[in-house]
């Protein structure tokens, strides 16, 4: 069953950013291993638009300089109540301090031919369909054919079939109301990442990723028309509504079979957590494999997640306060904060090593 004596025979379910990045990562260690993806092709959608320096710090520095030569660099995020500016935040000197814009097809571009480079293949139009486990393997049907595995990894998405076969559930809860992205390209938007907070409790935010292309996302479900500035439209390249969620499984480790990315955990988009823990997730396993040692990597992801799903909530809270008294005072604290020095430093800094 197993490569050779030493090497572990492995599957991976899901070519996206958790997937690629924990096959890249073995390939680069010298376990090449199996990678299934259902798609017939790589997906050409632009979904997490937002790398950040400590996911590319797990990286191996000639993928890291690869993906910040592919991306746009973001210095500031801008943040306005409605159209008026309200605090700066400048993010620290240094290149791995900064927000990289890169749509998300173009990202896992780069990680498969990383991974392909160092001897993997993506196998395309193959579905995982059943998944059971003994104490010494994993049984997978593959398109109706049985394979058989030391260890498989779910990095196959929100609707993980790896998690359901394993009888994990992803506890928490779906917003009720539709928040919206747009792709799009403009003549007149920053550099920078622009956020305005906006009458009635919702925001919208406009993310730089090259070239004077962006993304919007907003609570309101047109994000476009949320921006509450004269937007010079050159193009619209996808508009999409959809229910943001905050759900995580108990365990990432079953047996011999574990869980990564949105597989076990999704946020809501703010604070662009989705496929940075997915490939940090990625990452942590990887060194598992590496150091043959599981022992704290499901308690470690758990928290880490949870820690996440707590900020990004809070965030969610702050930024989509309705109660004109606290707006008033929130705006009050953020300046006064932007105020202080020593204190805008650390908020500054914060933003990015997150
Ligand atoms: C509209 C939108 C905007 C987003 N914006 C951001 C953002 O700005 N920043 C951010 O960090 N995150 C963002 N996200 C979240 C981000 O896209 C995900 O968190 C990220 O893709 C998770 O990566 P993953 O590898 O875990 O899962 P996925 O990217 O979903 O990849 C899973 C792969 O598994 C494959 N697969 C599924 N089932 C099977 C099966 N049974 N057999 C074989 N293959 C299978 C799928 O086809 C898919 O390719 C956004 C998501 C959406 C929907």
């Amino acid at each position: 069953m197993a490569q050779n004596d030493q090497k572990p025979r492995i599957l991976i379910v899901g070519a996206g950013p958790a997937g690629l990045t924990l096959a890249l990562l073995l390939a680069r260690a010298g376990i090449i291993a199996h990678v299934i993806e259902q798609r017939d092709a790589p997906n050409n959608l632009s979904r997490a638009v937002g790398v950040f320096p400590k996911t590319l710090k797990q990286l191996p520095d000639d993928l890291c300089q690869t993906l910040c030569a592919a991306s746009h660099q973001m210095n500031a995020a801008h943040l306005h109540m409605n159209r008026k500016p309200l605090i700066k935040i400048t993010f620290p000197d240094g290149d791995m301090h900064k927000v990289y814009g890169l749509p998300q097809d173009e990202t896992e571009q780069l990680l498969r031919q990383d991974f392909e480079t160092h001897g993997g293949t993506v196998r395309f139009s193959h579905h995982l369909s059943e998944l059971s486990q003994t104490s010494g393997a994993v049984h997978a049907t593959i398109n109706d054919r049985l394979e058989i595995y030391h260890h498989v990894i779910g990095a196959d998405g929100v609707n993980s079939v790896v998690r359901e076969q394993v009888g994990q559930e992803h506890h928490g809860f779906t917003l009720p109301d539709p928040w919206s992205i747009a792709d799009f390209y403009a003549d007149n938007l920053s550099d920078d990442l622009s956020v305005w907070l906006l009458r009635g409790g919702h925001f919208a935010g406009a993310v730089p990723i090259g070239n004077n292309r962006y993304r919007a996302f907003s609570s309101h479900p047109d994000a476009l028309a949320a921006i509450p500035i004269d937007v010079r439209l050159r193009k619209t390249n996808r508009e999409a509504t959809f229910h943001a969620g905050v759900r995580c499984v108990k365990e990432f480790q079953i047996g011999r079979v574990f869980l990564i990315g949105d597989a076990a955990h999704i946020h809501t988009p703010l604070g662009a957590r989705g496929m940075n823990l997915a490939m940090q997730d990625a990452a942590a396993l990887a060194r598992c494999f590496i150091n043959n040692d599981f022992t704290n990597f499901s308690t470690d992801r758990v928290a880490q997640a949870q820690f996440y799903a707590k900020l990004t909530e809070r965030m969610r809270y702050v930024l989509t306060l309705k109660n004109p008294v606290a707006v008033w005072l929130r705006n009050i604290i953020m300046r006064g904060v932007f105020c202080i020095p020593p204190l805008r430093r650390r908020v500054e800094a914060l933003f990015t090593s997150l």
